[in-house]
């Protein structure tokens, strides 16, 4: 465990080397274990309508609990797993289980939104695996969106646009997610098949209607519409937020004054209670 990776190696290395690089080493093979071990958990958040409050998709969040009952978050996971390439392995098991368990909520409707690292894409089989792991559950590309970011395109060498199309014509519905929190080009919103706008929750903290903030949010989502996208915003926490919405007629709402994520057992006891 912890141990193996920890003890002599980080007495003689720590001299000589970052701390963030000792915590990369140690990270690295305790989640090779975690992978050998089914340490990873997928929990899901449900995005709700916004006319109604109901439940129309979930998004997949990863999970790793640790023996002492915390959990290493995504945001440090994720990031070395992206390093150190085992982001590939971590994805299969994270759609397997999101595939098997959107199966289950068949009778739903709903769909299940995946994050998409952008390293899958140098995967030159990674729609031909979408569609297998799709397949060998049993669910259809229309209850299936994949989340990507902004920053997945300045890599123009693995073909991301042409994938991104192929994985469309599986029924698949593509997002971008924490728009307008990265080095964005509006033309990106014209060019690349995109499908779904993730309004990133920084836009919403702050909404005073004199604020430039809000007004770049408004604009956001006009241009969004005009563009016949769907807009989902991220990360309402309150009433005025979701007002916001109402007004601004975003499709859908994702945050925790509705729902924080959780694990399939409290989702399949949301599913009974809507389609009872
Ligand atoms: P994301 O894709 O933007 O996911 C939304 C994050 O915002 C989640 O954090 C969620 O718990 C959090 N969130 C949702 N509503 C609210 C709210 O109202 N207030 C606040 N303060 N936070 C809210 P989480 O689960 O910690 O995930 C962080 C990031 O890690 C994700 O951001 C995504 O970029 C990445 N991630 C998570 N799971 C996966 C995965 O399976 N694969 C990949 N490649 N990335 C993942
Ligand atoms: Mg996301
Ligand atoms: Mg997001
Ligand atoms: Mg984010």
């Amino acid at each position: 465990g912890a141990k193996r990776s920890g003890g002599n190696t980080y007495l003689f290395f720590a001299p000589i080397m970052a701390a963030s690089y000792n915590r990369e080493v140690e990270l690295r093979a305790r989640i090779q274990e975690a992978i050998l071990n089914d340490e990873f958990e997928v929990y899901y958040q449900p995005i709700v309508a916004t006319k109604d409050a109901q439940i129309i998709g979930l998004e997949a969040l990863i999970r790793w609990p640790q023996a002492d009952g915390s959990m290493i978050s995504p945001g440090e996971l994720i990031p070395v797993a992206e390093h150190t390439g085992q982001i590939l392995e971590i994805s299969d098991i994270v759609f397997r289980k999101a595939f098997r368990d959107l199966h289950q909520l068949d009778a739903t409707g709903w769909f299940v939104s995946l994050n998409f690292s952008g390293r899958l894409f140098h995967r030159g089989d990674i729609v031909n695996r979408v569609q297998y792991l799709m397949e060998n559950s049993r669910v259809s590309g229309k209850r299936v969106h994949i989340e990507v970011t902004e920053s997945i395109f300045a890599d123009d060498q693995h073909r991301i646009p042409e994938k991104l199309r192929a994985l469309q014509k599986l029924g698949l519905s593509i997002s971008i997610d924490d728009f307008g929190t990265g080095y964005s080009s509006l033309s990106m919103l014209y060019k690349l098949p995109l499908d779904v706008i993730k309004i990133d929750r920084t836009f919403i903290h702050e909404l005073e209607p004199e604020s430039q903030a809000y007004q770049v949010a408004e604009s956001v989502i006009e241009l969004a519409q005009k563009l016949n996208k769907r807009v989902i915003v991220e990360g309402i926490e309150t009433e005025d937020q979701v007002k916001f919405c109402k007004e601004k007629r975003c499709d859908a709402i994702q945050g925790f004054y509705y729902y924080r994520p959780m694990p399939f057992s409290e989702i399949q006891k949301l599913a009974e209670k809507a389609h009872a």
